[in-house]
């Protein structure tokens, strides 16, 4: 796990072998008995197609160039509709592959079969279309045929002049329906490899910054939404002072790209191998330069603010405030959010409090992008920034929906808006894959408890833990809580972002002077 592994998985290296040059062979990802259980375990993608086929065929040699030109669609960093469909191949006149396609009862060659990539798994097919979750394409001889079978059972109007950046409003309305956010998951992984990589290329921990970092992975361990990540930044936490020696702190920019000895922070994945997959899903813009990494950046702080518990959250939103003050890289962003979080003069006491602030303050970004980005002309022009969520996502979050003009203020119903937000970003948005390094098999619940078990297996395989057991134990056992309370006992007699006093009315007073 500390070392980029030269050997990378079948699905990573297949997806990174595809390029999109003038050879049209290579967008479809080849599967043999080896991969293909690990191929679909990793794919986001909600649908698979594999063709089985034999290389000596000359049916399936003369298919080849049509099955590819559908794949150049949906397959692989540059395609034009990521992340939706696998289309997958298998040679089944490779006697390795004898007993798999066997287990699929192939009757032709070639011969195409739809299903979800869970299905796939460990599965078998007895060849039957009837109450079958398995789906035969009967009508894919052309490329054109085979788009055509496509769209119907997506519902959806793929055109093979679709550009890149040209998205369809089924996968990406700005007003995320459960199918899109559920798909985040992707995207808030995605943000925090990115984020990790900013960090190290830049050099940004420092003696002053350690413990912000520090803070900020214990909060990811904790609260993470997604599995893989927690468990990264765990590895992390643990053996921080062997993968980031401390002489490294005190090296300035140059003479650390100078050194030869960089710690082996600059290899860690924090979310395991499969990551960074190179492209946005939920976050996708609609051209190039817009989206992509600040909305994942969003979508992963609300989504750790919905799992932290009461007595976390005053600690949550310090470690969130300084986090983005002190380590995301666009420097006006960074000071109006830590503007934002220095004008709170009134405890975060809850998981409420902290929900909604951090919701509010969002939304005082999107107001002032909205006046910006029209001005200037430089926002995504399918994604207008909005007063969020708008009516059609949450219409019980208004009081006054009905009579709503452009000029009227919202009244919002907090108590639903909360809610919301909690589903939201909550039960919605979890690790949709099993990982199979990882001991627990549960989904992560609302609250984010993984159960001890993975980080307890992370710190048990661990070499050393130089940060200290008292870190240990928290990490083991999850207790951000208890790191909350050490550091509410301190905060007592110390000066704080916030300082202390009545909770609940004035925070709703300060979300309010925020809205329109
Ligand atoms: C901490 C932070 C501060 C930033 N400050 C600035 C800045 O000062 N100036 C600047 O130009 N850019 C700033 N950005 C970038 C900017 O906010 C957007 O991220 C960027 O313009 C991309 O916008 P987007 O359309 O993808 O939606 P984003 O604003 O990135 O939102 C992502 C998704 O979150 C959901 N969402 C939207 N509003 C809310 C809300 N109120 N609560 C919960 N969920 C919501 C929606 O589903 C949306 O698609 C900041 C980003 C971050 C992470």
């Amino acid at each position: 796990m500390y070392k980029k592994s030269s050997s990378l998985s079948a699905f990573q290296t297949n997806l990174r072998a595809i390029k999109r040059d003038t050879d049209v062979s290579n967008y479809v990802i080849d599967l043999n008995a080896t991969n293909f259980d690990v191929v679909f375990k990793e794919t986001p993608a909600s649908f698979v197609i594999v063709k089985f086929y034999a290389h000596w065929c000359p049916a399936c040699r003369n298919y080849k160039p049509q099955y590819e030109k559908v794949a150049r669609l949906f397959n692989g960093a540059d395609a034009v509709h990521p992340g939706i469909l696998l289309m997958t191949r298998v040679d089944c006149a490779n006697k390795i592959n004898t007993k798999l396609c066997n287990k699929f009862s192939i009757p032709y060659y070639p011969m195409l079969l739809w299903a979800p990539p869970a299905k796939f798994i460990g599965s078998r097919w007895n060849g039957k279309k009837e109450n079958s979750e398995f789906t035969p394409i009967d009508d894919g001889r052309t490329a054109e045929r085979l788009l055509k079978w496509i769209n119907t059972q997506l519902g959806s109007s793929y055109r093979f002049e679709d550009a890149k950046f040209e998205n369809d409003k089924l996968f990406h309305s700005n007003a995320s329906d459960s199918e899109q956010i559920a798909r985040a998951i992707y995207d808030v992984e995605e943000a925090t490899n990115v984020a990790f990589d900013i960090i190290l290329e830049h050099e940004m921990i420092k003696f002053d910054t350690r413990v912000i970092f520090l803070n900020f992975l214990q909060l990811m361990v904790a609260h993470h939404p997604s599995r893989r990540c927690r468990k990264g930044s765990a590895d992390i936490l643990v053996n921080f002072d062997d993968l980031y020696p401390s002489n490294m702190l005190s090296l300035d920019k140059d003479e650390l790209t100078n050194s030869t000895g960089l710690g082996a922070l600059h290899t860690f994945q924090i979310c395991g191998k499969q990551l960074p997959r190179g492209y946005w899903m939920f976050c996708r813009g609609s051209k190039n330069d817009t989206r992509g990494f600040s909305c994942g950046l969003w979508v992963l702080l609300h989504s750790i603010s919905v799992r932290v518990d009461d007595g976390e959250s005053q600690l949550a939103f310090t470690t969130t405030c300084d986090f983005i003050h002190k380590f995301f890289i666009c420097e006006e962003c960074s000071q109006h959010f830590y503007d934002m979080c220095s004008s709170v003069s009134t405890p975060i006491n809850t998981t409420r409090d902290f929900v909604l602030w951090l919701w509010s303050a969002h939304n005082r970004v999107n107001k002032r992008l909205m006046k910006t980005e029209s001005s200037l002309g430089t926002g995504d022009p399918k994604f207008p920034k909005v007063i969020w969520p708008p009516q059609q996502l949450c219409p019980s979050c208004y009081n006054n929906s009905g009579n709503l003009t452009n000029n009227s203020k919202i009244k919002w119903d907090y108590s639903e808006v909360y809610n919301f937000l909690i589903g939201h970003y909550g039960n919605m948005l979890v690790s949709r894959y099993k990982d199979k390094d990882t001991k627990v098999a549960s989904q992560t619940d609302l609250k984010g408890n993984t159960g001890s078990e993975d980080l307890v297996a992370s710190i048990n395989n661990a070499l050393v833990v130089p940060v200290g057991a008292a870190m240990a134990i928290a990490v083991a056992s999850c207790l951000f809580g208890a790191l909350a309370y050490v550091w509410r006992l301190g905060a007592n007699s110390s000066k704080n972002i916030s300082g202390r006093g009545e909770v609940g009315a004035e925070i709703l007073s300060f979300v309010h002077g925020y809205m329109i």
